[in-house]
């Protein structure tokens, strides 16, 4: 007799790592790490992932598990290593970190379904009495029909039924199953149709013509396509396809079946994603400086063992080529790539360039994506498909096999980190330490990299490779900046614009050349402020302004989308100057349209982006030519690259540094150099424009000095001063809930339990958030500062918050404040 096995299962949403349940004897076979199951938990029957199979029996007695969904493991052991590491040091549950290395629509759901179990109309009727609520449901389940508890409700006219469906089913009149829905990724398969083998010779078919053309027309028009379908190659037709060419029905090419002249099958198709950019190809021989690096690049790869290098190069001297040919390395090599960009839909430039060079071993994959097509290179990536992966954050968790290289662009940004929900993790750490794990090198690149990354490479931790010049003798771009305060007293404001810009923009137009215009919103939302006593129109569920909108005229609320009119007289002081103030781009596009009408624009911002494959195509006319100007947020300064643009127009410069947040100097300067940076890439020099109102402000000083070394020594110093990372690691707490008091005493018991925790971290108070109130929920914040040098993996301060943690599930009266942790935070509002 063998052993009898049992499974320690990871099931997300449970925040314990694991649970364990009896394998039954017919699953063992098919239990594996990394499969997928159904097991039960309390009433329910839930998706969990397998982590171990083992023989040690527990004490205490065990359900079973009910179902394996997968043939095969889908979570690879690579990933499941990586997803043991986020779980541990994002503290969060092994199941969510596990959940979130799969692609979205693999979930499984479960429905429950009630019926009628008893025909006992006796038993039925004492047990409904005289409840109207009873009888209802007994109606509506007479109809014969399983139905789920919300068809149920509907169908039985009352409010609520759960109380009456409970005794329903505990008097043995109704029942519950749970039954698993199918999950919304799955392959694609379609029908296709060819030729049964004896009918593919042209003898044959002119044969099988002459009887049918007379006799049945449809189905010669049928056999008619297939040829000449076959003549180009293509043995065989998807069914809908052809029964479209051929204006016949699908019953006529059943009938053709049945007659052994075709054959119809099934198979699975490919959703691709398709990149709406294109551009003219151009001959590239690594310059001096790129073969260097690609040098130091090589060796890593060919050293097999792991490292992580910094690229930093300047905006224009040619990083992607690098990449692209330390990919052609690896591959060369029999290994593959796993390439990590921040946010796909802002580069189409960069994918486009990756996949000319590596064709079909190319997959995309980012959240612009559907469901299938994201499914399909995840599926196919596990199959061993392709061997270049270039994708989003999530595309760190990728099933690619033989990685010989990873490589991070843009490595500073903030895209990378999930902050919004679990598990809260980097892209880029997360990228090192799959690097670490599978023994690969991992390649940091950036014109601005992240001060943590900066301070890594100069304390020796990274290697330090360097691009200190454009390619082809292009120049870096000519500062100017105007004071803003200064133009308005001379009167050369033009709404958003000083005459300076404007003039600049005209000149551009009048050449032929380009210009970027770049508004960035962020902290700075339009809104409506009462001119005589300074009172802002704000969200009554979230404590922030809310946001004006011209084209539909109301205010709206970005964090919960509540709507409300635009008000004509101040509620504070009766007063009726109320006046909107800061300009959103489609305000700040009118200024420039009024001042310059010939100008052709293209706007770009979340707005005008929102269509699927809209971003690709705005740039693709701005690249053809078709616009002077292209005006947006961010998605404008980052990583374009054409040889139009001579001039590089910033509407406010300090703006940013407005957020309160410890990297608002930080994100500042990487923006601005990077915007900066889309000027002047061709033969033609750029010329970049920037609006300030405080024009000496340090941060812009190293701006226009192109001193970006000068500003990360300053930025560390001050960093390192003030113990912000990379000095200490930052945890952040947030407590929420719609019972402020509750809130704000989970806060304080959390801060009393770690507070009894050994001192290898500081913490102040907790403290209400910057924004108090999100949604009706109040917020509040507790923010930890760990000692690195005192818990360099983490593990100790992820212990210290999983024991505050059941401290507080023991003492706490109110449990309904919801409680996120942040490890290395971020978004600090
Ligand atoms: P970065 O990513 O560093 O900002 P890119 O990789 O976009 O820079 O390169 C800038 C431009 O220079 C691109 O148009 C690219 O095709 C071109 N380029 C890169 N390397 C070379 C080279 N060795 N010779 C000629 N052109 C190059
Ligand atoms: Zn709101």
């Amino acid at each position: 007799m063998h052993e009898k096995l049992y499974a320690d299962i990871a099931v997300p949403s449970v925040p314990k790592d694991t649970l364990t349940y009896a394998v039954p004897d017919g699953l063992c076979e098919r239990m594996q790490p990394g499969v997928r199951v159904m097991v039960p938990l309390g009433r329910r029957l839930l998706m969990g992932f397998v982590i171990r199979v083992h023989d040690r029996m527990p004490d205490f007695a065990l359900k079973a598990v009910q179902q394996v969904l997968d043939p095969a493991p889908v979570i690879t052991p690579e990933v499941m290593q990586l997803c043991d590491w986020v779980h541990r040091y994002y503290v969060c549950g092994l199941g969510e970190a596990i959940k979130a290395a799969l692609p979205q629509g693999m979930d499984v759901d479960t429905a429950r379904y009630v019926s009628l179990c008893t025909e006992d109309e006796e038993l039925i009727a004492r047990v409904v009495g005289r409840s109207k609520t009873k009888a209802a449901i007994i109606d509506a389940l007479r109809t014969g029909e399983v139905m789920t508890e919300e068809e149920l409700l509907a169908l039985s006219g009352v409010r609520s039924i759960s109380a009456q469906l409970r005794e329903l089913l505990m008097e043995g009149v109704a029942q519950v199953e749970s039954t698993i829905e199918r999950p919304a990724a799955r392959a694609k398969i379609v029908l296709t149709v060819r030729l049964v083998d004896p009918w593919q010779k042209r003898e044959k078919i002119a044969e099988v013509m002459e009887i049918l053309e007379s006799r049945a027309p449809k189905q010669a028009n049928i056999v008619a396509t297939l040829w000449k379908h076959h003549g180009q190659g293509r043995r065989t037709v998807q069914m809908a396809d052809l029964v479209r060419e051929a204006r016949a029905s699908s019953a006529q090419v059943r009938a053709l079946e049945e007659k052994d002249i075709v054959e119809i099958l099934e198979e699975e198709v490919t959703r691709e994603w398709e990149i709406r950019y294109a551009e003219k190809k151009k001959k590239i021989t690594l310059t001096e400086a790129q073969r260097r690096v690609h040098g130091a690049i090589s060796e890593a790869v060919d050293a097999e063992a792991h490292q992580t290098m910094l690229l930093y190069g300047v905006t224009g001297s040619g990083k992607t080529q690098v990449y692209i040919e330390a990919i052609r390395h690896t591959l060369a090599k029999g290994k593959s790539a796993l390439v990590l960009v921040p946010e796909i839909s802002l580069t189409p430039q960069f994918v486009y360039r990756i996949r000319e060079a590596f064709g079909k071993d190319v997959t995309v994959m980012h959240s612009r994506m559907s469901v299938g097509e994201r499914f399909d290179a995840w599926r196919l990536t596990l199959a061993g498909e392709y061997r270049v992966v270039v994708g989003v954050r999530s595309a760190v968790f990728a099933p690619l096999a033989d990685i010989g290289l990873i490589v991070v662009d843009e490595e500073q940004e903030a895209s990378y980190k999930q902050s919004d929900s679990v598990p809260r993790y980097h892209g880029r750490d997360a990228a090192i330490m799959r690097g670490w794990l599978e023994q690969v090198p991992v390649l940091l690149g950036s014109a601005t990299p992240s001060a943590e990354s900066w301070h890594n490479a100069h304390s020796g931790k990274y290697a330090w490779l360097e691009l200190p010049e454009r390619v082809d003798n292009a120049v870096l771009p000519v500062f100017e900046t105007v004071d803003m305060a200064e133009a308005r007293r001379q009167r050369l404001l033009r709404g958003a614009f000083s005459t300076t810009l404007v003039d600049e923009i005209r000149s551009r137009c009048e050449r032929g050349e380009a210009s970027i215009i770049l508004h960035n919103r962020r902290g700075f939302a339009p809104h409506v402020e009462c001119r005589d006593c300074g009172y802002v129109e704000e969200c009554e569920n979230c404590s922030i302004s809310m946001t004006f909108h011209k084209d539909a005229v109301l205010l709206r609320c970005h964090y919960c989308g509540a709507t409300r009119k635009v008000p004509v007289i101040c509620p504070e002081c009766g007063g009726t100057d109320l006046d909107n103030v800061g300009a959103g781009t489609q305000r700040v596009e009118e200024d420039l349209k009024a001042e310059l009408p010939q100008a052709r624009i293209i706007r770009m911002d979340a707005d005008s982006t929102r269509r699927k494959g809209a971003h690709d195509l705005l740039l693709t006319a701005f690249s053809q030519g078709e616009a002077d100007v292209l005006l947006g947020t961010q998605m404008v300064a980052k990583g374009l690259d054409f040889d139009r643009v001579t001039l590089v127009g910033v509407v406010a410069a300090e703006q940013s540094l407005l957020i309160p947040d410890f990297r608002s100097s930080e994100r500042t300067m990487q923006l601005l150099t990077q915007v900066a940076g889309r000027a002047g890439r061709g033969s033609r020099p750029g010329t970049v424009v920037l609006q300030a109102s405080q024009p000496q402000h340090p941060v812009l000083q190293f701006v226009l000095r192109h001193d970006y070394p000068g500003f990360m020594e300053s930025e560390l110093r001050s960093r390192k001063a003030l113990y912000y990372p990379p000095f200490s690691r930052i945890v952040q707490l947030t407590f929420s809930g719609e019972d402020e008091r509750a809130v704000e005493q989970t806060a304080k018991l959390y801060h009393i339990s770690l507070g009894r925790e050994e001192h290898f971290f500081s913490m102040h108070a907790p403290q209400p958030a910057l924004l108090s109130r999100i949604n009706r929920r109040y917020r509040w914040q507790l923010l930890l500062r760990v000692e690195k040098t005192r818990d360099g993996d983490g593990s100790k301060i992820g212990d210290a918050l999983r024991r505050a943690e059941e401290y507080y599930l023991r003492q706490a009266r109110n449990k309904s404040v919801h409680i996120s942790i942040d490890v290395d935070p971020h978004n600090m509002m």
